[in-house]
């Protein structure tokens, strides 16, 4: 048209875009909408530092913030028969299932490893939402089932942490199966007197629901996670009424009896070392010289503030684990 719009506004929006800032810097917030700097969110276990906000973890990186140290030992898990049905839907579920292991770094939709939180050793299993909406299929029944055998052989409670859509559509009734499966494992905990712990993380529903992640001795849910069988929008258009405000959230669960505890990630660590400790007739643990998990500065130093309170303020420097 004029030089303006050709020549001018071309050069203006070039200057602005260079002042982009990069993707990897920044998080913006789900919920509220800041800009979080993304070292401060990495460093407050992507809970929103403004709102408060839970936004995913990956398996890796929540076991680093769990274990001491953030040292943790990886179980094994059998890799059952790929694509057994030859499913297809847009794409072939073994198409689907390498760009999950390629976006992820991860074998499969469940992580399973043995460590020590607060210097009591646990069988930890944690459930990845990011690959294929965390759903379970015969690898995450494998990997249940793997760590429900560790925990039984060490004798080690098992501590598991849930995020799914549900069953995996393309394994059908094999997925299916898996809730029977994964509810003999959890009965092989409680004939061996271990205890089973759940952290239902955001969105844990369907399948899961309906066996191991309602089977535990304490349900912990961490804040506004949605848990249910079959989500809020199918059941308004069943019943044809409007539901209540935080219907099927955590604290709604909380309310009606479904859930022992609404607990932030960032608490969960202390939590789950004095529930582990207090279920197995284990002492408090010692507070004071417990090893900080691996890059939670927060977290560290929660837990050692408590603990130096009453005798010691030098305890305060704990040394910190280095960041990766
Ligand atoms: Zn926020």
């Amino acid at each position: 048209m004029n030089w303006i719009t050709n020549y001018v506004r071309p050069r203006i929006n070039s200057i602005f875009s260079r002042r982009e800032t990069p993707d990897n810097l920044w998080t913006k917030c789900d919920d509220c909408g800041t800009m979080l700097f993304h070292r401060e969110v990495s460093d407050n276990l992507n809970v929103c530092t403004n709102c408060g906000h839970h936004m995913p973890i990956s398996p890796r990186d929540r076991f680093r913030a769990l274990f001491d140290g953030g040292i943790f030992t990886d179980i094994k898990v059998p890799v059952p028969p790929a694509d057994p049905l030859h499913f297809r839907d847009q794409k072939r579920y073994p198409d689907r299932l390498k760009a999950a292991q390629r976006e992820t770094g991860e074998t499969e939709a469940m992580l399973v490893a043995t460590g020590e939180i607060g210097r009591t050793p646990i069988v930890a299993a944690c459930q990845d939402f990011s690959f294929m909406a965390g759903s379970m299929g015969m690898y995450v029944g494998n990997a249940i089932i793997a760590a429900a055998q560790e925990a039984v052989k060490l004798k080690r409670p098992l501590i598991l942490f849930s995020a799914a859509g549900g069953a995996r559509m393309q394994e059908g009734i094999l997925s299916l199966m898996q809730m029977p499966r994964t509810t003999v494992a959890v009965q092989m905990l409680k004939e061996a007197g271990l205890p089973y712990i759940v952290v239902l993380t955001h969105p844990t529903t369907g399948g899961v629901t309906a066996s191991y992640a309602m089977l535990g001795d304490v349900h912990i849910a961490e804040p506004n996670a949605l848990i249910c069988f079959a989500g809020p929008r199918v059941i308004e258009q069943t019943i044809r009424e409007k539901l209540p405000d935080g219907f099927q959230r955590a604290e709604y669960l909380l309310d009606h009896g479904m859930l022992d505890r609404v607990t932030p990630r960032t608490e969960l660590r202390e939590e789950l070392i004095g529930i582990t400790r207090m279920l197995l007739g284990l002492p408090p643990a010692v507070r004071g010289d417990l090893p900080p998990p691996e890059g939670g500065g927060e977290l560290a130093h929660a837990l050692t503030d408590a603990e130096a309170k009453p005798e010691d303020t030098s305890k305060k420097d704990t040394p910190k684990a280095g960041k990766k």
